[in-house]
């Protein structure tokens, strides 16, 4: 199965991190906000003020609720809808509160403002730091290996940082660093943590050397091949080189490097990767 890879345009970082530190803001200031405008809500609702104050505490209430739920409700809708969504509430309900004919209206708006407002800081935080982590470091996968696991060859999840640093090095190179990729490694042929059905995947031989395979796609539908048996550390980013710049010079539109290398075929990349390690 052929699946079409949306590329990720580099958005602006810079103009994402104002906007939600913007709106992150207004949702703190109203947590205080409110007690400069006691006197005037007291005079225009006639009540007293321990009632008045349900209307600052209802928002802190409401707010710290959806504050320890956020993670959940954005892994529910995804980060960026669950973001609109609250700041869409949190709009709506400010208005309704500046509307608000009633003390028992005005409380039920804060509540309403509260729970728009208690999901905008946390996932404002989670967007900007997603901002900083590349789609090939976000989709990397790797079992825990060593020393965690008893059936471990190799190393996986510790290695996991570094190998990545490298290879985003390498698509750099080749303008490549804002495409897809699903890269899986373990530390043994197990393959707990899926190898053999990403883009590329790394499986564990022995002490500090992997097995890479390629031809997989991203979501999983089709088996990859290994096309080198014994890569040291050091050497699987430039074993990878060589096809990342193939990939970036023949590439389809729209195709992902598991489906490339599957139109191209094994044994051709095998002898790219013969040549570059002769080299
Ligand atoms: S793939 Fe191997 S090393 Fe990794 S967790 Fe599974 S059994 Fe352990």
């Amino acid at each position: 199965m052929t699946q079409a890879v949306v590329s990720r345009v580099p958005a602006n970082k810079w103009v994402i991190a104002g906007t939600v530190v913007l709106a992150s803001f207004v949702v703190v200031m109203d947590v205080s906000i409110v007690n400069v405008a006691m006197p005037q809500m007291l005079g225009e609702f006639g009540v007293t003020l321990d009632s008045i104050t349900w209307v600052a505490v209802a928002y802190s209430i409401a707010e710290i609720i959806l504050v320890t739920m956020a993670s959940w409700c954005s892994m529910l809708l995804g980060r960026k809808r669950y973001y609109i969504l609250s700041f869409s509430i949190f709009t709506a309900a400010s208005v309704l509160c500046g509307l608000a004919p009633s003390l028992e209206m005005m409380i039920a708006a804060r509540v309403l403002q509260g729970l728009g407002g208690g999901g905008l800081i946390p996932v404002a935080q989670a967007i900007i730091l997603a901002e900083d982590v590349t789609p090939v470091r976000r989709w990397s996968l790797a079992c825990p290996a060593l020393p965690s696991c008893g059936l471990a060859l190799t190393e996986a999840e510790r290695i996991q940082t570094p190998l990545i640093d490298q290879i985003e090095e390498r698509l750099t190179r080749h303008g490549l660093l804002h495409e897809r990729f699903s890269i899986r490694i373990t530390g043994c042929p197990n393959g707990c943590a899926r190898p053999y059905a990403g883009d590329i995947g790394l499986v564990g031989r022995m002490p500090g050397f992997f097995a890479l395979y390629v031809g997989g796609d991203f979501a999983g539908t089709r088996l990859n091949e290994a096309i080198a048996e014994r890569l040291d550390i050091a050497g699987i980013a430039d074993a990878l080189d060589p096809l990342f710049a193939l990939f970036a010079s023949s590439r389809a539109a729209g195709e992902g490097f598991g489906d490339f290398c599957h139109r191209i075929g094994i044994a051709a990349l095998q002898q790219i990767v013969e040549g570059k390690k002769a080299a």
